[in-house]
């Protein structure tokens, strides 16, 4: 049986009678920092006379990208943020692309500039990331943020990691002085995850595809953050009991016998049908149906973590007006 958050009491106590975990329902989270986002959108206009602007830039035809990109356009102008959409061909040379984000820091208007990862193969990504001001670097890979962050100065953040932090805190989960273990060391998501954990006084390890045992250090970790790629690869004997699982993970499941293997009861047709109409089914790098009984809470895969991503993105754009224009 499954307890979700989506009915109050928010914030349920795991209680010794209730044997599986707790599910952290992002939706809700996210809604609430997307209103807080359109109050605050509303107040800079009526106060200050300005509209955020966030613009975003998208290289080539990967399909992932299209929709991760028409997601955040949408919600922009859902909330009020002058959002506009650059699509460039897959054979825009490094060289056009360096210029459009050069044009884009000199525009007043534009607040956040978002450059669509992955970046085609013959474009020097890293290069393009630093030629990003980094007063409107909204997806927080500038190094100059990356730096700040790890220096716990004021910074803008990458937006999946910041989304993690606003579920445990806006779940009354503590984080000072536990243990939190991060799996994955991306510039993307680990590692920035790592700092943001320090900041808000964990005892951080991270870890990695070089890491011996694995299990025997996830297994100490009060709050186990998974952002590997591998679907359901966090089993039950990565988990100590009663630990806070985080699953950032986004992968695609086809294989109805694998499916078999990462669905409770509960879940699973649902899951087939979902194959067998879509052709797969998501999960996260984390086997749910072994979490959900040894953790205490855990967020599901879809439903979880990667709702908080858009909404932190319009947190961070409005953030990068406000201080632009130093409000
Ligand atoms: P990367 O591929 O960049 O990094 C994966 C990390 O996992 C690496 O550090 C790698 O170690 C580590 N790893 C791989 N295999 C193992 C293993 N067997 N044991 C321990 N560690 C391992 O992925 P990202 O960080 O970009 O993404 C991670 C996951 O998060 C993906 O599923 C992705 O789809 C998802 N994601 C979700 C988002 C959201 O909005 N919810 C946003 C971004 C990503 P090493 O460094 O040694 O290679």
């Amino acid at each position: 049986m499954l307890y979700e958050t989506n009915n109050p009491p928010r914030l349920p106590v795991k209680s010794e009678k209730f044997m599986t975990a707790i599910l952290l329902q992002g939706r809700e989270i996210a809604d609430e920092i997307k209103r807080e986002v359109r109050d605050e959108i509303t107040r800079l206009s009526e106060e200050n006379g300005i509209r955020p602007g966030l613009t975003a830039v998208r290289v080539g035809e990967d399909p992932a990208s299209s929709v991760y990109v028409g997601n955040k356009v949408k919600t922009s102008h859902e909330l009020g943020i002058a959002s506009e959409h650059v699509h460039l061909d897959a054979d825009t040379t490094h060289g056009e692309l360096l210029q459009i984000v050069q044009k884009l820091n000199a525009r007043d208007d534009v607040d956040g500039i978002l450059v669509q990862l992955p970046l085609p193969r013959h474009i020097d990504e890293a290069a393009i990331l630093e030629a990003i001001d980094p007063a409107k670097d909204v997806d927080g890979f500038h190094p100059v943020n990356v730096g700040r962050l790890h220096q716990g100065v004021r910074s803008l953040v990458p937006c999946t990691p910041a989304g993690v932090i606003e579920i445990l805190k806006r779940s009354d989960i503590d984080i000072a002085g536990k243990h939190a273990v991060v799996v994955g060391r991306s510039n993307i998501v680990g590692k920035p995850m790592a700092a943001l954990l320090l900041r808000e006084n964990a005892t951080v390890t991270i870890c990695h595809s070089r890491t011996a045992d694995l299990p025997s250090i996830t297994r100490q970790a009060d709050i186990l953050v998974a952002a590997i790629g591998r679907a359901g690869f966090v089993r039950g004997e990565h988990i100590r009991e009663g630990a806070v699982v985080i699953d950032v993970g986004i992968n695609s499941v086809s294989d109805r016998a694998f499916a078999a293997e990462l669905f409770s009861e509960a879940d699973l047709p649902k899951r087939l049908a979902a194959i067998e109409n879509r052709g797969a089914t998501l999960v996260g790098d984390v086997n749910p149906k072994e979490a959900i009984e040894k953790a205490a809470y855990f967020t599901p895969v879809p439903g979880g973590v990667g709702l908080l991503t858009v909404a932190m993105l319009m947190k961070n754009t409005v953030d990068a007006a406000k201080t632009r224009r130093k409000i």
